[in-house]
């Protein structure tokens, strides 16, 4: 395994010893205002998606898919205005295999395209009355108008997990042989698991000579998993959105992806860690729902403790229940007094406000802790805790 370097603060001892396929430099292609906006409920407004495009591309995130041109005037001015700021990351606009979807994202004055086509039987029977010539030519088609205008193409098979996998190639290779740079592996409707994954991303390196990127679904919880299983398999561009926000049960997050791989795989995104949770709290917003306390990494609770066994160790040494510390992430450690704290946080939050109790007077205000917050639902503030102090 690759050897961390000496200032990095996650736990060593957190890291597997699996077998990494993929030693080069992982490209994040976030989505958030792409996929992400797309989830059910949420709609961000041009200032909006220029604040959110403005921080992503801040923090070091290298390429952006920044909506669908097509899809209407103000989708297209928003993507006119954010390609206009001279931003570093790479601004990609998505396309169906169509001319005129293309033209769209011209007029936006965008540079690459991403061009989608179905791959799957069910897709194609669906959309293209089941002929997979027809898919092959519309294609070809989009490739050449969108190479002979100048712009870099990049190509997903939508709904590649259910394809049949000869075909699948096929798409890819054409794909590639007509001029794309990348090709995007979509589990549309998250129906894989790690493994399989694998194996069907692992074929398209094989095959092919341009990298492919991971685009995963969160339909079983295996959206995260799924795409570092591609990464695994030698994949080297994922999709990612803030909070996992995206269609149905959403995408893969950004700030799992980026943590995951600094902190498991050694690999560094080039991503500023320390503005993921800000980044988080700007998307949440925008995008009107909160993220869940437990919300892997930047969630309200990903820091807090509150069990007497967890407060006790980390007051001596935080690793012994964090995997990585929280500053990397911007939060804070909070401990927390409720129904499961034991005695070494009570007495260390009293003795912080110069308070000394005899070993009966803990237990009794250990006890009218536990009660409290069964009483209330939720943890105590210090201020609660100093009234449970008897006086005198
Ligand atoms: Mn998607």
């Amino acid at each position: 395994m690759p050897q961390a370097n000496e200032n990095d603060t996650t736990n060593k001892s957190m890291m597997n010893h699996h077998l990494i396929m993929n030693k080069h430099p992982i490209q994040i292609n976030d989505t958030t205002l792409r996929d992400g906006e797309q989830a059910a409920g949420v709609a961000f407004n041009v200032e909006e998606k220029i604040a959110i495009a403005t921080f992503l591309d801040a923090i070091g995130v290298p390429e952006l898919e920044i909506g669908v041109p097509a899809m209407g005037l103000e989708e297209a001015e928003s993507i006119r205005i954010i390609a206009s700021l001279g931003l570093n990351a790479k601004l990609l606009g998505w396309n169906r295999a169509n001319l005129s979807d293309i033209k769209a994202s011209i007029d936006c004055g965008l540079e690459r395209v991403h061009i989608s086509i179905p791959v799957s039987e069910i897709q194609i029977a669906a959309k293209f009355g089941g002929q997979r010539q027809v898919i092959l030519d519309r294609l070809r088609d989009a490739i050449n108008f969108a190479c002979d205008h100048g712009l870099a193409v990049s190509v997903g098979g939508e709904d590649s997990s259910r394809a049949d996998e000869s075909f699948l190639l096929d798409v890819a290779f054409f794909a590639q042989e007509w001029g794309a740079f990348r090709f995007r592996f979509c589990d549309t409707v998250g129906i894989l698991d790690p493994l399989t994954t694998f194996s069907k991303v692992r074929s398209l390196v094989h095959h092919l000579f341009i990298p492919i990127e991971m685009h995963t679904h969160n339909d079983f919880g295996l959206a995260m998993a799924n795409s570092l299983a591609g990464i695994e398999a030698g994949a080297l561009s994922v999709n990612t959105t803030v909070n996992g926000i995206g269609e149905r049960a959403g995408n893969a997050a950004l700030e799992e992806i980026v943590m995951a791989l600094k902190c498991i795989y050694n690999i560094q995104t080039g991503i500023d860690t320390k503005k993921l949770l800000e980044l988080s709290r700007l998307v949440a917003k925008a995008a009107n729902w909160p993220v869940p306390p437990w919300k892997a990494i930047v969630g309200e609770n990903t820091f807090a403790h509150e069990s007497g066994i967890h407060a006790h160790g980390v007051l001596k040494n935080p690793s012994t229940y964090e995997p990585f510390a929280p500053e990397d992430v911007g939060w804070e450690r909070r401990l927390v007094l409720g129904k499961h704290s034991g005695r070494h946080l009570v007495l260390s939050v009293l003795q912080e406000h110069g308070i000394t109790l005899s070993q009966p007077q803990i237990q009794s205000v250990l006890d009218a802790v536990k009660h409290q917050s069964v009483q209330f639902k939720r943890s105590l503030t210090v201020e609660e805790l100093l009234n449970l102090v008897p006086q005198g």
